[in-house]
């Protein structure tokens, strides 16, 4: 029993200390852009720089810098309830990459550590990622959980219950959409060109015929900040494979 309770608290723990460096590791880099324009402030003012100069000049750097980092490192939270509308490996990666999640093991490890990470940040839709490298910088913790985990192995009982529920639909387009979002004809026919391969969209259809993708799955997911990024890493990864 306490190998269970270990092995669970074990996967709990990457996303959970993992969000909170994200957002750490912003408060600190905040404190130390604050700090240094306040230097460059007072050193203005110091060579004799009027006050009515340099206050504007202050508060629109600090703007931009705090829209560039909340616009591009808050991004939406994928629901626990979601992921199972994920049946590419390769997108569970990519998700697993942007909340700086480890990117190794099976398809079923990845949706187990995604859903341990949504469940752990449920209380809101949104959630900090930083780049690997400044979370590098902050701690070597996420490359020691990589190979630490690289170790575990399957739990059998939980693969035999992934195969039971992740048996694909009969019918892809009749799928729900992430975020409860509805299917709707107006959507589709407005889609030109695959989101992830570019391929032009035959009339009618609801499947790309050069990647086999579920176009409006991607459509509705690219009208998300975290979809954007996980379709252009797609796009990007067949654009390499090609
Ligand atoms: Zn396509």
């Amino acid at each position: 029993m306490s190998w269970y309770v270990r092995r669970y608290f074990y996967r709990l723990a990457p996303p959970a200390s993992n969000i909170m460096r994200a957002g750490e590791v912003w408060g600190a880099v905040t404190v130390l852009f604050v700090s240094a324009l306040a230097t460059v402030s007072a050193l203005l003012i110091a060579r004799g720089e009027e006050l009515s100069f340099v206050l504007p000049f202050v508060v629109v750097i600090l703007s931009i810098y705090l829209y560039v980092v909340y616009k591009r490192y808050r991004v939406e939270l994928v629901p626990e309830g979601d992921l199972d509308l994920f049946d590419d490996p390769g997108d569970l990666r990519i998700l697993c990459a942007i909340y700086g999640l480890p990117r190794t093991g099976s398809p079923n490890w990845l949706r187990h550590r995604l859903a341990q990470f949504a469940r752990a940040n449920s209380g809101s839709s949104f959630v900090w990622v930083a780049p690997r490298s400044m979370k590098r910088i902050a701690s070597g913790l996420e490359v020691s959980a990589e190979k630490e985990e690289q170790e575990l192995s399957e739990d059998p009982q939980e693969l035999v219950m992934r195969m039971v529920s992740d048996e694909p639909s009969d019918d892809r387009s009749r799928r729900p959409l992430v975020w409860g979002v509805r299917r709707s004809r107006s959507r589709l026919t407005s889609i030109a060109s695959c989101p992830v391969c570019d391929s032009d969209v035959q009339e009618n259809s609801a499947v790309c015929g050069g990647c086999g993708a579920d176009l409006e799955f991607y459509e509705a997911l690219s009208e998300s900040k975290v979809g954007r990024r996980l379709v252009a890493q797609k796009a990007d990864g067949r654009g390499r494979k090609v």
